[in-house]
């Protein structure tokens, strides 16, 4: 056996979708992307979305278009991947780490109360495995503080918040389409807001800052003629990826039931199993599972994440708290300490889940953890 912990899944007609595109006028900037994205913001239920070449992409111009500079603070979870802060750094402002809630191991409101100064500019909440963070509570903060909230959901395409999808509840969502997320296009990422000036901002960033709209022109010296406004990036997504991803959003219902379905027999499997504990489902919110997160007591978690690896099981920890990683302790944040955050990551292992992953193969996972104690 040798599972992996995630992995893509494509068939025929994502193949065809992207050949098609291959064999037409536009292999970038064509109709694909528009396409693309409005399928995306309904799905989601927000008014506007902008692909880009990569989720990290999507951080970044969401924290230019939020204004974020030097001498900002913006607050974030330590359990995320690197990108989730590395964004606000690219911006030239202070990351300022919340510690986690230890029951649903997303950002906890009452620390992020606590870290707010007079400098704090915006939040970003990630909701880590796909399970929704507290936003009540997250938004009340803002409105009181006057804070942008950019929600990472990188995790969380599909998941649900009180009836209501991630995607279309804050200033702005992301997410990404890297092959081990919901939805693929092998890189790729993407921005909803229901701010037009936002949105606009957005389109600017993803291609240089440079425009050709009549509205935005300083002045116009004919049918050539653009300017650029803001210094801005080539993010742009191509249309060979996005022919992809709307291809793979006509699975994605499919794609999250079998998440939900494989965390359910994992949940049950596991539920009485003695040292191992489950992930924990928040009343009124739908985890949509882009990981399967498992806690059990740290000495005997790498005896176990060794012996599950021996298996052929790609066991995984997601993930070390960000500020623990040299270029942030050599860079202003040696002195950090979130203890639930430090807690969860000394007993965590991500156990494989995807589409993709077979009856036999959850059975021998399942098998396999149950051996491991
Ligand atoms: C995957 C991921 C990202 C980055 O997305 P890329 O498309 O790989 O750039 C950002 N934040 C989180 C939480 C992620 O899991």
């Amino acid at each position: 056996m040798n599972i992996p912990y995630s992995r893509q899944y494509i068939d025929e007609d994502d193949e065809q979708a992207v050949l098609d595109v291959l064999r037409s006028d536009y292999l970038t900037t064509g109709p694909k992307i528009a396409e693309f994205e409005k399928i995306v913001a309904d799905y989601v239920g927000a008014k506007y979305a902008v692909a880009v070449a990569s989720g990290t992409a999507a951080l970044h111009v969401s924290c230019l278009a939020a204004g974020i500079k030097k001498g900002d603070e913006v607050i974030t979870t330590p359990i995320t991947f690197a990108a989730s802060s590395n964004c606000v750094l690219y911006c030239d402002a202070k990351v300022v780490f919340a510690d986690i809630n230890p029951i649903t191991y997303n950002i906890d409101p009452t620390d992020i109360r606590r870290k707010i100064t007079d400098k704090t500019k915006a939040i970003i909440p990630v909701h880590f495995t796909g399970q929704p963070c507290e936003m009540d509570e997250i938004h009340d903060i803002a409105q009181e503080h006057d804070l942008i909230v950019l929600e990472d959901a990188a995790h969380a395409l599909g998941a649900d918040y009180k009836g209501r999808k991630i995607g279309g509840l804050s200033d702005l969502t992301t997410f990404s389409f890297h092959p081990v997320k919901h939805i693929t296009t092998g890189e790729g990422g993407m921005i909803t807001t229901n701010d037009k000036t936002l949105y606009e901002k957005l389109l600017l960033l993803r291609t240089h800052g440079i425009t050709k709209d009549p509205s935005l022109l300083k002045k116009n010296e004919g049918g050539w003629y653009y300017e650029q406004l803001e210094l801005g990036f080539n993010y742009r997504i191509t249309d060979i990826q996005c022919a992809l991803g709307i291809s793979q959003m006509k699975k994605i219902d499919r794609f999250i039931a079998r998440r939900r379905e494989i965390a359910k027999r994992y949940d049950d499997a596991f539920a009485d199993l003695d040292g191992v504990m489950i992930p924990i489902q928040l009343e009124g919110c739908n985890n949509s599972y882009h990981l399967y997160v498992v806690q059990m007591e740290d000495i005997v978690r790498k005896d176990a994440f060794n012996e599950l690896r021996t298996a052929g099981i790609g066991v995984n920890v997601h993930y070390i708290p960000v500020y623990k990683h040299p270029y942030y302790q050599k860079n202003g944040y040696q002195d950090i300490y979130c203890a639930n955050a430090e807690n969860l990551y000394n007993k965590m292992i991500s156990l494989p889940i995807y589409p993709g992953l077979t009856k036999e193969e959850q059975e021998y996972v399942i098998e396999q953890i149950t051996r491991v104690f």
